[in-house]
């Protein structure tokens, strides 16, 4: 009989590199050339469309019909030239990743033949038949459908023969149904927001835009291996597998020599990636064996958003011509480090200036100080809500584990920072208005070295550090749309940035100097938001315990995190900007929850099959070689002398037998568990069941299993091991 996994490792292991496919010419000269840019707009538009649009994008305006009208043959002819021969609406639904339905560029020409055609109207809205997309029941109440509209500020762009348009998709009565909607909505309420603080230092501030950078971490195996282990292909991660007797103890591979296919793979993804517009930069191994990263320079939020998704397709894609597979599951293996997406965020004003930035005088780092206890006092207010916005199923194993963020949400920001926001809190409003009018800060906010930008103590334990010029956010999924987690820091700040203004305003309004309004807000920020801060060891238990006491939300159950989205306080957030309205947030954990549930109950019925289809047959099979070989040796041997000699075989007869028995009957355990949390029919207290009676029982029947794969005949196991898996060769 042919062991599935043992011709997998053979055919891994005489892999050849497939040669890279990447021109000579410099990354310069082809960097962009799928993207329909302002370049590519400036020749094909007339020059008024060109301002028209341009000038839209600038704004953050919509595109009217009439406009769009003019764009689109263009667009087409532009597309045309590149290769394509359909378009899509390219869209980011609940689910993950992102949608598209192609259309080619077809039309009867009336004489009994076909011209290509691309009607403005297709470019600026779609109806695409989407009802299969979750919705929460925001739809199944109005109309089945939703519609799909045009995002500007997000160039279109080609991938294979496709124009892909990157779109919002909203319900009939306006509700969002996807990520981008209320992605474009915080963007806009943290730029009103914080231009009308920045106002209070410079007037001349007109708008303020958020910046991302995203980390990617990823993992690569062999596709044969890949293939071999139903578990990853159906869950994104192993179900079972005892660890590799070398893992990544010896911290070799963080930023080790890169293994020659996985090169070649990185280097084509990058040529994908810079004809896309996508600036990647930086690529390095990671801390676990197989383990990699790929960041680009940071950009525009929105854009930043769409390159992740996009890039995390070209990753898929790209890996199979190197026959890998590459895994975004935030933990496919147990006892190494799981994968996150660390996403640098910072504002920025339309004069050039990073909020997040210590200055160069007084008022600069006064404004610095602001804008970063607002910050803190966001993060602090919100940091349940936070947490929700970046929980997920799979995520969970990462979170809360040895290696990752814990599930808590805290800020780090380094002694300098620290210590000048404990000068300012002691300072009195005497100091204040010292310093204002000897306009010299007595506190040392003013002396802010400007080394500190690039030489900020780094702690990698937590959630949420502040590094020199932006916070970065590291409790993100690897797998996430980035979106999610962006949305809950933008509209935690604005709505925070509101409050602030007011709170100031009033102030002014008392009598009190702008100087001596702001400080004392400010001030009192720094002191209500301690709690939030914490520079120490966040993977131990001593700070599970003073994070409790210091009020701040601990919870680890998914399905109850999600909770906090529906918090008064979440509830007044979203309402700033009308990012999300109330409906929509009980709607959109009705999805979370159904997502949540699906993949526990995926992850459940392989785990089920694997142990009953492979482990236990091939326990049993063991069990019975072991005791033929005992029969064997008892007719062989005199009674005392067998008695000797099969004690040993006869133990792991046992501990097979023990193992065989306890997976079964777990695995029947977790089935009852199932069938009883599928009676429920309310959403969020199924996911409840599934997270307290389903998910408890993983642990279980792997640990039986993983012991089994330590005493079953290597020839006989059935599923490439971790050793196998780990070690790209
Ligand atoms: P690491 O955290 O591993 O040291 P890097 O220093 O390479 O990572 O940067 C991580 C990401 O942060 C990159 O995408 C980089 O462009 C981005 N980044 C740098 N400065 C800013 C900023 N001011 N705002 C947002 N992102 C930034
Ligand atoms: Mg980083």
């Amino acid at each position: 009989m042919s062991n599935l996994r043992l011709n997998a490792v053979e055919t891994a292991s005489n892999r050849k590199v497939t040669p890279v496919t990447r021109p000579e010419a410099k990354l310069s000269e082809y960097y962009g050339c799928k993207v329909f840019d302002r370049k590519a707009m400036a020749k094909y538009l007339s020059k008024e469309t060109f301002v028209a649009i341009t000038s839209a994008m600038d704004q953050g305006e919509p595109i009217s019909r009439e406009l769009a009208t003019h764009i689109a043959p263009a667009m087409r002819m532009w597309a045309m030239e590149n290769g394509a021969t359909h378009y899509t609406h390219w869209f980011h639904p609940l689910t993950d990743g992102t949608a598209e339905k192609h259309d080619a560029f077809i039309e009867y020409d009336g004489k009994g033949g076909v011209i290509e055609e691309f009607p403005g109207k297709l470019l600026a809205q779609q109806e695409p038949d989407a009802s299969s997309f979750p919705s929460g029941g925001l739809r199944s109440t109005f109309e089945a459908r939703g519609y799909s509209a045009w995002d500007p500020s997000s160039p279109a762009f080609i991938m294979g023969d496709t124009l892909c348009i990157p779109t919002v998709f909203i319900s009939y009565t306006g509700e969002a149904l996807d990520y981008k909607a209320p992605l474009l909505k915080s963007l806009a309420a943290l730029d009103k927001a914080a231009t009308a603080v920045c106002k209070y230092f410079n007037p001349d501030v007109k708008h303020v835009s958020t910046s991302l950078g995203w980390e990617q971490e990823y993992f690569l195996i062999d596709e044969e291996l890949y293939n071999a282990r139903p578990d990853i292909v159906l869950t994104g991660r192993t179900l079972m597998g005892h660890e590799s007797a070398k893992n990544q103890q010896l911290e070799d591979h963080y930023f080790g020599a890169i293994p020659r296919r996985v090169l070649a793979f990185m280097k084509e993804l990058e040529y994908e990636a810079w004809k896309l517009g996508i600036p990647v930069k930086t690529r390095h191994n990671e801390v676990a064996p197989n383990q990699f990263e790929l960041a680009p320079i940071y950009e525009e939020c929105n854009l930043a958003v769409d390159h992740n998704l996009l890039i995390m397709a070209l990753m898929r894609e790209v890996a199979r011509r190197y026959s890998f597979r590459v895994l975004m599951h935030e933990k496919p293996f147990k006892g190494i480090n799981g994968s996150g997406k660390h996403n640098n965020w910072s504002i920025s004003t339309n004069t050039g200036i990073n909020l997040f930035s210590p200055g160069k005088n007084q008022a600069e780092n006064f404004r610095f100080i602001t804008f970063v206890a607002n910050v803190l006092m966001a993060l602090y207010k919100n940091n349940a809500m936070i947490k929700a916005s970046i929980s997920t199923a799979t995520n969970a194993h990462r979170l809360g584990a040895n290696e990752a963020p814990p599930a808590i949400i805290s800020s780090f920001l380094g002694a300098q920072i620290s210590s000048i926001l404990d000068k300012f809190e002691k300072a009195s409003l005497d100091d204040a208005i010292k310093m204002d009018s000897k306009k010299r800060f007595s506190l040392g906010v003013g002396q802010i070295p400007e080394i500190l930008v690039d030489n900020t103590d780094r702690n990698r334990t937590s959630p949420f550090a502040f590094t020199g010029n932006r916070f970065e956010f590291r409790a993100v999924g690897s797998s996430a749309n980035c979106a999610s987690a962006m949305t809950a820091m933008n509209a935690a700040l604005a709505y925070q940035l509101v409050e602030f203004k007011a709170e100031v305003d009033e102030l002014i309004a008392q009598g009190h100097s702008k100087k001596e309004a702001l400080f004392t807000i400010v001030k009192k920020y720094i002191k209500e938001s301690k709690p939030i801060r914490f520079d120490g060891n966040g993977y131990s238990n001593e700070w599970r315990e003073e994070a409790a006491r210091r009020g701040l939300d601990c919870e680890t159950s998914v399905p109850v995190i999600y909770d906090c989205y529906t918090s008064p306080q979440s509830i007044k957030v979203f309402a700033n900007g009308n990012i999300h309205t109330e409906k929509e947030l009980h709607s959109r954990n009705e999805v979370k929850w159904e997502v949540y549930t699906k993949k526990i109950q995926i992850e459940a019925r392989v785990l089920g099959d694997l142990s009953l289809n492979h482990i236990i047959p091939v326990g049993l099979r063991y069990q019975s070689q072991l005791l033929d070989s005992v029969a064997k040796l008892k007719t062989v041997f005199p009674q005392d002398k067998f008695e000797k000699l099969a004690e040993e075989e006869l133990r792991l007869i046992e501990a097979v037998a023990e193992h065989v028995g306890a997976v079964k009957a777990n695995v029947d355990k977790m089935t009852e568990a199932r069938k009883k949390a599928n009676r429920i029919e309310d959403s969020r207290k199924k996911a409840i069941a599934y997270h307290d009676t389903v998910l408890p029982c993983f642990d279980t029947i792997r640990y039986h299993i993983d012991k089994l794969e330590l005493i079953v005949d290597n020839e006989m196991w059935p599923l490439p091991k971790y050793r196998e898996l780990l070690f790209v060769r």
